[in-house]
């Protein structure tokens, strides 16, 4: 693992670029985050591959028992497009060191990182058969994987549609477990007492960082009263200064959507919003003639049954609402079939704290966003799945507990 981990960054510069071609994401993240993530990730569960224990029982009886961690077989790990090499070694990373054998299937829009992965694999030593790569289609090569009787496990991360569908095949076949990291619609709920400059540019990141393309975008935005006029001036003008374009240039903040159909789903979404009644703030529309650009768009008097706040859009749109106290915030933030992320932004540590506790979701970012860490155990609530990535729990999910009970003396 830690040789594989080292011809992932040798060959960094290769694999960014392969990632920038297929999703459409910025050259330098893929290059400078997203790749040596993948790498790092390794080498954090490389560690801890040869920690792994079970522990001995005190039993009620004269017996003794001890309790094995075992590798809880072939496991399927399904990605989707939008982080190829992150989300690659999220599920990849834990399974190895749990000493799992695995397939992957990697998205059919963006499978060339993976392949280039199994490729370094085979050179740093992993021994054919312990880590393959199926490209593919999801109801054909996906559902291959999620109905097979000889796979044990699934680690799945994409649409709750596809969730869903992963849980039947799971159920239907040979009762694998499944972990699923879903969608989601998380808010960034901005108080009164926040500093306007640093709340803006949280938000601007939370929603258009990879072109929006990102399962935590914080793309509900309620801010409170006092500060919301600031607040959406100051949004306003920093979302129209966003450079957007060739995702290779440096100065660009974010490229084109993943594809055509991604693309139109999103101009869709922004179409709806309009009919329903929201205001469109600013941006909206397609840049340009060529490739799927698309503005930062932002919406204001938006109301939580509108599509636009309901959906997951999976794009640079953001809709932004207005709160008065406390507890409305909190149950307008709880207001989702999703639970993945929310931030907060607030001077009050007893705001902070209280916030954190009441809203359902799985990560919670104080002043922050995006803190994703591999030490961090990250999964959703609700409809956003269950089964934790990252830290010590993603390990687990890859071990089984065996229990083994032997007399202490004949009797
Ligand atoms: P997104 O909405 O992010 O495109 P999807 O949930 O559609 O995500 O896809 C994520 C991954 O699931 C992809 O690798 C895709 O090929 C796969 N997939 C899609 N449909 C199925 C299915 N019916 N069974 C198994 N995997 C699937």
């Amino acid at each position: 693992m830690m040789k594989f981990a080292d011809l992932i960054n040798q060959n960094s510069e290769e694999l960014a670029t392969l990632d920038t071609l297929d999703a459409g994401k910025l050259f330098s993240e893929a290059k400078y985050v997203d790749v040596p993530a993948g790498a790092e990730l390794l080498r954090y569960y490389a560690g801890a591959a040869d920690k792994i224990h079970g522990e001995v029982l005190k039993m009620s009886r004269p017996l003794h028992a001890y309790t094995l961690l075992e590798p809880i077989g072939v496991v399927g790990h399904i990605i989707p497009w939008n982080f190829p090499s992150s989300l690659f070694f999220t599920k990849v990373s834990p399974a190895l060191a749990a000493g799992c054998t695995m397939v992957v299937k990697p998205a059919e829009q963006t499978p060339l990182s993976a392949l280039y992965y199994a490729h370094l694999a085979k050179q740093a030593g992993i021994p054919d058969g312990v880590l393959n790569v199926v490209t593919g289609f999801g109801p054909t090569a996906g559902a291959a994987i999620s109905h097979h009787m000889d796979i044990e496990m699934v680690s799945f991360t994409g649409s709750a549609e596809v969730g869903r569908e992963i849980m039947k095949a799971a159920a239907s076949s040979n009762l694998k477990p499944v972990s699923l990291e879903l969608g989601g619609k998380s808010p960034l709920i901005i108080f009164d007492d926040a500093d306007v400059d640093i709340a803006s540019d949280l938000a601007l990141l939370g929603f258009t960082c990879n072109k929006g393309e990102v399962c935590v975008a914080s793309t509900r935005l309620y801010v409170q009263e006092g500060v919301y006029d600031e607040f959406v001036k100051k949004l306003a003008e920093k979302a129209k200064a966003l450079v957007v374009g060739d995702p290779f240039d440096p100065q660009v903040r974010y490229g084109p959507q993943v594809d055509k159909t991604q693309f139109e789903k999103i101009l869709s979404y922004i179409e709806h919003g309009k009919k329903e009644g929201a205001t469109l703030l600013s941006g909206g529309k397609r840049i340009g003639e060529k490739g799927y650009y698309i503005e930062p768009t932002i919406f204001t008097n938006v109301k939580e049954d509108m599509l636009i706040v309901k959906d997951e859009i999976f794009g640079p749109v953001v809709g932004l609402m207005k709160f008065k106290t406390i507890e409305e915030a909190i149950q307008r933030a709880n207001a989702t079939r999703y639970g993945l992320a929310a931030g907060i932004v607030t001077k009050d540590l007893n705001v902070a704290n209280t916030v954190s506790r009441s809203v359902r979701a799985g990560s919670i970012w104080i002043n922050c966003y995006f803190a994703i860490d591999q030490d961090c155990p990250f999964g959703g609530y609700k409809m956003s799945g269950f089964g934790k990535d990252f830290g010590l729990d993603a390990l687990h999910k890859y071990l089984q507990v065996k229990s083994v009970v032997t007399p202490l003396y004949n009797s």
